[in-house]
């Protein structure tokens, strides 16, 4: 079967690591567990005897079927052929429970699918993730405010998930090797909007609006986002000093920030 590198394949061939990694999702034999990217099934072999329920998501059409014929003789097992981006997770979510994702990222989308279980996870969809990324993916979602690796998905993460930095594997981990090193996290999805008293979806957007771009100073990227100077200048919190940039600040400034600019009639 040919590889298609286009699709991110590399796959696992250490067989320590992917033991590891399912090892990492915990007592899955009451859950439901989606898989990301199933690939050979390195790790889909692993958890279809362990997981209450197992959906992996594939979009290769040759390597979709193929693991839909090993796996036909067990039924808990299901293989779906689907991007999954246009995969709808509330539909694989026992009702009323929550589910949990494993996956080898595929490297080229990993952002978009992090957002994508945010999401999901906010909603109340999923319990807890263990992805492997590419390393400087990972280092920006568990990036803490002040270092260089903080920006808009690590605030993103962290609004939505406690993440635990669990192991880095080598290129030679995979076949064939990637160029770059991966990192596996996991995630506990615990989303922070009530608590910081601001709405998921004002406060996603006013996140993106203060790192829109790095260079400039928070209060220059809101006042770019269309923010007035006098409304800046009435609800900007003491805590917060005026040239600070998004990149410097951790989430309860931020919250303190937005429930001010939000309060505040024009
Ligand atoms: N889990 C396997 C392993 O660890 O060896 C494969 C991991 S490989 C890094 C990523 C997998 O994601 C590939 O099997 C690839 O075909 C699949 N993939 C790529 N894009 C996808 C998408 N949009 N939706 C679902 N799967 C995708």
């Amino acid at each position: 079967m040919k590889r298609k590198p286009k699709l991110g394949q590399n796959f696992l061939v250490d067989d320590r690591a992917r033991h590891a990694i399912a090892d990492a999702l915990g007592d899955v034999s009451q859950r439901t567990v989606i898989e990301i990217g199933p690939g050979r099934g390195a790790i889909t072999e692993i958890l279809a005897p362990r997981a209450g329920r197992l959906i992996a998501l594939e979009l290769d059409r040759e390597l979709a079927p193929a693991l839909a014929q090993r796996f036909s003789g067990q039924s808990k097992v299901e293989i779906v052929e689907i991007d999954v981006l246009r995969a709808d997770l509330s539909t694989l979510v026992p009702p009323g429970g929550t589910a949990d994702v494993i996956g080898n990222l595929p490297y080229y989308i990993t952002s978009d699918i992090l957002l994508k279980l945010f999401t999901a996870g906010s909603a109340g969809l999923l319990s807890r993730a263990v992805v492997m990324m590419q390393r400087e993916v990972a280092d920006r979602v568990s990036a803490s405010p002040g270092v260089r690796d903080y920006g808009l998905l690590s605030a993103t993460a962290q609004m939505n998930a406690r993440v635990d930095h669990l192991f880095t594997l080598p290129p030679s981990a995979f076949s064939p090797p990637p160029e770059v090193y991966s990192t596996v996290l996991r995630l506990h999805f615990a989303p922070r909007f009530a608590e910081l008293g601001v709405d998921a979806t004002g406060f996603d957007a006013f996140l993106k609006q203060s790192f829109a771009q790095k260079r400039k100073t928070l209060e220059n990227n809101l006042r770019a986002a269309g923010y007035s100077s006098s409304k800046l200048a009435v609800s900007w919190p003491t805590v917060i000093p005026r040239q600070a940039r998004a990149e410097s600040l951790g989430l309860e400034p931020m919250a303190e920030l937005y429930r001010a600019l939000t309060s505040q009639a024009e």
